[in-house]
């Protein structure tokens, strides 16, 4: 088995001159491919230099992927949203209350299409390698296997545009309590822009990747996220769909529980002929010893995963989720990189 990529995430799309030496420093720890942590206000904004922060990174030897991240709080991320402040409508209904909430909901026409909008001026207009989608989900429910929060009965979406679908394709109301035919409903949904869209890119570039990363939850019988993409067999199984990967699992959790997430994520990627991807959590926290990295690297490299991926540059080092001794574990994340990325 052998680590074919090592991937860090980077939030510094303003001068390239600056970005230039940060991509050294990610060559110097082991990183072939930056993964930009695009906001819609670096795609509105700045949009002029993202190319010129990609064709960089490529002098430096690094492949580039695009992370639509936080869009719309569709995606995860600590950005804030112009699609939200810039639209009263489009956003996800609590299921019990009737109230809007602080997401889009992706199965209205405007936020798809705001979506294909930003991903396929992204494939024309820039030479990104592909494509990141972090953490796509519903806004409500999330269970207690989650790092980001804790379970809840009520659920999203019920705004009056995924009502009129529920109601069209099923033939009665969409329920206030959730029963299968909503599960089924929001799985199947929750597919269409990413298929839509994914497709699009690969029109305009079939050379272009496609990584979707979904939480790294426990989804059996008993214990669901139902955040839209724990369904993982539809996930890897989308044809636009080229490597599957899971999400940052806390330094705090069991090794079990990062064997088993592990052991699930390059079962279902091999089922459908995809790569696999398994994150490190290099911010927010650092583990005890450092040695526990090393560990988790083996473990990943030994169950057949075929690309690492770290958040973030230096640790985080300098933002509110910095983890303590952010450019130690950087250091070490580095360390470990360069021991495993096959030549
Ligand atoms: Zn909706």
């Amino acid at each position: 088995m052998a680590i074919k990529h090592t991937a860090v995430s980077y939030y510094g799309m303003n001068y390239v001159e600056h970005a230039k030496q940060d991509f050294r420093e990610m060559r110097e720890h082991g990183c072939d491919t930056v993964i930009l942590a695009l906001t819609e206000f670096d795609l509105d904004f700045w949009f002029p230099n993202i190319n010129a922060i990609v064709r960089t990174a490529h002098e430096e030897g690094l492949r580039v992927l695009a992370d639509t991240w936080g869009i719309g709080k569709y995606f995860g991320g600590e950005n804030v949203s112009l699609f939200l402040q810039n639209n009263i409508h489009s956003r996800q209904v609590s299921a019990f209350t009737d109230e809007p909430l602080n997401a889009a909901c992706f199965n209205t026409n405007a936020f798809r299409d705001y979506f294909m909008r930003l991903c396929t001026r992204l494939a024309r207009e820039t030479e990104v390698d592909g494509f990141f989608w972090d953490e796509p989900h519903y806004a409500l429910p999330k269970a207690y296997a989650s790092i980001t929060g804790a379970q809840g009965d009520d659920w999203a979406c019920r705004c009056p545009v995924c009502q009129a679908k529920f109601k069209a394709y099923y033939g009665y109301d969409m329920p206030k309590i959730m029963n299968d035919d909503v599960k089924q409903f929001r799985w199947r949904e929750a597919m269409v822009i990413l298929s839509e869209t994914g497709k699009a890119i690969k029109e305009i570039n079939p050379k272009a990747e496609i990584t979707c990363c979904v939480h790294a939850t426990i989804n059996t019988y008993y214990v669901c996220e139902l955040r839209g993409y724990d369904n993982w067999d539809l996930v890897a199984s989308c044809p636009y769909v080229d490597v599957f990967s899971t999400t940052i699992i806390s330094w705090d959790l069991p090794e079990k529980f990062f064997r088993e997430i592990t052991r699930r994520t390059v079962e279902v990627a091999k089922k459908y002929g995809k790569q696999s991807e398994r994150w490190i959590m290099g911010y927010n926290k650092r583990p005890d010893d450092w040695s526990q990295i090393d560990k988790v690297v083996d473990m990943y490299e030994k169950m057949g995963v075929d690309r690492l991926g770290t958040w973030t540059y230096r640790g985080g080092y300098g933002t509110s989720v910095a983890a303590p001794d952010a450019l130690e574990l950087w250091d070490n994340i580095g360390r470990n990189y360069k021991r495993v990325l096959k030549k």
